[in-house]
């Protein structure tokens, strides 16, 4: 396959990691929750926000992520700390606001950022993959987002949400039938709850993702890109996948005074893939054909 990079710059790269868009002090003072923020696209945005002042809040399972949440938090010079929770359990949930609470006051914003998907045809998956992926993300950015809200509103604070969704939300997404129903309903929370809570002082925003690598992708997800991540540059237009701080930057504008007067918004960073369309489309091949079959049937 050609290497059209040779031929066309594509768009250009962004300014380097460890640089910021918004001036140092935007969250000084400020607490920020991260569903997921010791991975992947969670720990680069809990990165950019400790970078400008925020105390950080990481809720995850794993112990292990905590740790390296915390490291990359400390690195940028932030405060932070990291609470065991999984965010199907509205109890735990709580707890973890409770703990923000005592550990740094009412929290400012939250990340619904946490998730969970693996690539299947839709026929092969099974109920309890359904409902692990599905409670993960719709579920969990719900009772987190009611949990923020109501107290905010206790706290007579102002707050924004920002759901963390992909840019297949609005389209199909062959293999991931669970993913992109729960993205879906996350995006229609998103659209409810910023008018259910604008009188509140509370924004709802959403920003959806294209391909963005990094160390923490599971095996679910490269077993389908034998030659890794960085390789889907050919699928974008831009001719590059993204870089997780830019993704950290979208986040904190978001978030910030600076975004005031926007909710209810939908923010896409991907190269223009969602729009990609060639004038003669490749063949059309069956999902079944593009997933090799499930262990038990191999
Ligand atoms: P990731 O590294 O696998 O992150 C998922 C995070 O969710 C993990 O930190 C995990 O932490 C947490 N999590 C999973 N189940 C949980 C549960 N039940 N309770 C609490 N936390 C849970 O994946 P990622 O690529 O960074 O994805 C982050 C977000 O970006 C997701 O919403 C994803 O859909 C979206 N996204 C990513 C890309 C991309 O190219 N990377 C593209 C589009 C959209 P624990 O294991 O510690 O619980």
């Amino acid at each position: 396959m050609e290497d059209y990079r040779n031929k066309y710059p594509g768009l250009s790269s962004p300014p380097e990691m460890g640089r910021a868009m918004l001036p140092p002090d935007t969250y000084t003072g400020k607490t920020v929750l991260i569903t997921g923020g010791g991975t992947g696209l969670g720990k680069a945005m809990a990165t950019e926000f400790a970078r400008l002042g925020a105390n950080i809040v990481i809720a995850s399972r794993s112990a292990a992520h905590h740790a390296t949440g915390l490291a990359a938090v400390e690195a940028a010079g932030g405060k932070a700390i990291a609470v065991g929770m999984d965010v199907r359990d509205p109890d735990q949930v709580a707890r973890t606001f409770d703990e923000a609470e005592r550990a740094f006051g009412v929290v400012d914003v939250l990340v619904n950022n946490a998730a969970g998907n693996f690539p299947i045809p839709a026929v092969d998956l099974s109920p309890n993959g359904w409902r692990a992926v599905t409670g993960i993300v719709l579920d969990g950015a719900f009772f987190c987002s009611c949990e923020f809200a109501r107290r905010c509103v206790a706290a007579g604070k102002p707050g924004a949400i920002l759901n963390i969704l992909v840019a297949y939300t609005t389209g199909a997404a062959p293999g991931h039938a669970h993913s992109a129903a729960a993205k879906a309903g996350v995006l229609s929370l998103t659209n409810t709850l910023a008018v259910e809570w604008a009188p509140d002082g509370i924004r709802v925003n959403a920003l959806s993702p294209g391909i963005f690598p990094h160390e923490n992708h599971g095996p679910d997800m490269l077993k389908q890109r034998p030659d890794g991540y960085e390789a889907e540059w050919r699928n974008v237009p831009a001719l590059r996948t993204g870089r997780t701080h830019e993704l950290g930057w979208a986040a904190t504008y978001l978030c910030s005074p600076y975004a005031a007067y926007v909710t209810g918004m939908d923010f896409t960073i991907d190269g223009a893939e969602r729009h990609r369309r060639a004038l003669r489309q490749g063949a059309a091949v069956p999902i079944r054909e593009q997933l090799p079959p499930r262990q038990e049937d191999a």
